[in-house]
């Protein structure tokens, strides 16, 4: 047994035993789990695959006169301003209006690059807030903060998918020729992060990782994280299952280690560059980092039908061989998440860790509750809220307008004189939940 304690310390005398994902299957293959317990500190695990449910928030900065952004789009894409005044939010699956191919995650990788874009932004005015329009380009240097926010990265494993039907189709898993004319696989198989860690025993809350190029954290589980899922003999799941909410901030991200993409008639999407490091504390963990793509499996599933049910289950060492077989029949296998640059990012991390630049963190909170996953039923008809009638908050804000001293507050509560009102008005439109005033 360590603790996260103990390899920090290691990792700051430089004594720390770091190896990336793949060189530590090669260690337990010669020389057993056993081994890897004793031997291995930290198991760096990485992937680097097309993530849709990402992000980045920015704040613009405020413009002369002020102005409350409320129409925001970068390069005509369009970027969430119900945020307001000068926050939003780019989407990486944003299209622009004018070129379906180019959207989000073009913004977010030319703003990362540090290109100049054109900022248009549209408010309604108001008295503190007058401006209208602003037309005008930024960069990141020009922004005030610029963080990635991706709701759900780093999915535990991900079925294959082929295609059964007459015609080609296009997507999430790219172009599925007809008649199982090939099989696209997204993860990194042995190198990904859930795959490594499958009950996300070391990986929770505040686990810092690499994000892009730069510091990250995990900051919840996931949108669609699920642990309800079958697993295999060696206790991986064999669909999706888990995934991590990951923040960062952009404007330290290298441009390397993401990239803007468009799956044709599908959409835009970011590739997302994610290192986690695995703490080997124990000979259960050493048991999960050590499994191989061999030993690492996923379910083929049938996009040209409905359900998409499941074919077969097939390990990442079948699909990295290039072909498998559906229904005799030998098809091509082809990968749509980069193995080499997730090799790339595990030894990025790892030299991070062995140079003493990045300690690893220990979760406040791991996210071991069970969760599964609904699905959106169409209800039709259903009971609808009724609006209540507002109650105070006792924010104070109708106090300062009451001249009369009808209005007060007593022990930060407010108390209503009715005797002192004079029925003057003032105060019957600053309540901001909607309580009538004056309360007569
Ligand atoms: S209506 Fe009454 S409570 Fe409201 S501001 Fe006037 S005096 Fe005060
Ligand atoms: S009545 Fe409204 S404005 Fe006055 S204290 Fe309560 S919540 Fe605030």
């Amino acid at each position: 047994m360590k603790t996260i304690e103990q390899i920090n310390e290691k990792i700051l005398k430089g004594e720390a035993v770091v190896l990336t994902a793949e060189e530590v299957v090669s260690l337990a293959k010669q020389e057993g789990v056993k081994e890897v317990a004793k031997k291995v500190d930290v198991v760096t695990t990485a992937t680097f695959a097309p993530m849709c449910s990402s992000g980045a928030f920015v704040n613009f900065g405020h413009t002369k006169p002020p102005m409350r952004m409320e129409r925001i789009e970068i390069e005509g894409v369009e970027v969430y301003g119900g945020l307001a005044a000068v926050d939003g939010y780019i989407g990486a699956t944003q299209e622009s209006k004018q070129d379906k191919t180019f959207g989000g995650a073009h913004i977010i990788e030319l703003l990362i690059r540090g290109e100049n874009l054109k900022l248009n932004a549209e408010g309604k005015g108001t008295d503190c807030y007058p401006r209208k329009q602003f037309e005008g380009y930024i960069n990141k240097q020009t922004i005030n903060d610029f963080f990635m926010f991706n709701p759900r990265n780093a999915y535990q494993n991900y079925s294959a998918a082929t295609n059964s039907s007459d015609r080609t189709i296009y997507t999430y898993m790219g172009k599925l020729l007809p008649r199982f004319g090939n099989v696209t696989y997204s993860t990194s198989g042995e190198l990904s992060p859930l795959l490594k860690d499958p009950k996300m025993l070391t990986i929770g809350l505040g686990t810092k990782i690499f994000l892009c190029g730069a510091e990250g954290y995990v900051v919840w589980p996931g949108t669609q994280f699920r642990n309800d899922v079958k697993v295999n003999e060696h206790g991986i799941p064999i669909s999706p299952a888990r995934t991590l909410v990951v923040i960062g901030d952009a404007k330290r991200m290298n441009p390397r280690y993401l990239r803007a993409a468009y799956f044709k008639n599908y959409g835009v999407t970011l590739f997302v560059g994610i290192g986690v490091p695995i703490p080997v504390l124990n000979e259960e963990i050493a048991h999960f980092v050590s499994k191989s793509n061999e030993e690492i499996t996923t379910e083929v599933r049938d996009y040209g039908k409905p359900g998409r049910p499941v074919l077969r289950l097939v390990s990442y060492a079948e699909l990295k061989s290039g072909w498998i077989e559906i229904d005799g029949k030998k098809v091509k296998t082809s990968s749509i998440s980069s193995v080499a640059m997730a090799r790339e990012i595990a030894d990025v991390l790892r030299k991070w860790i062995v140079e003493g630049r990045f300690l690893l963190t220990k979760p406040v909170k791991l996210f071991n509750e069970d969760r599964s996953v609904k699905t959106l039923e169409e209800i039709k008809e259903a009971e609808r809220f009724k609006i209540q009638e507002p109650t105070c908050v006792n924010c104070g804000m109708c106090v300062g307008v009451c001249m009369y001293d009808a209005l007060k507050m007593v022990n930060d509560a407010l108390k209503f004189e009715e005797d002192a009102c004079v029925r003057c008005g003032l105060c019957s439109d600053v309540c901001p939940v909607g309580v009538k005033l004056p309360p007569l």
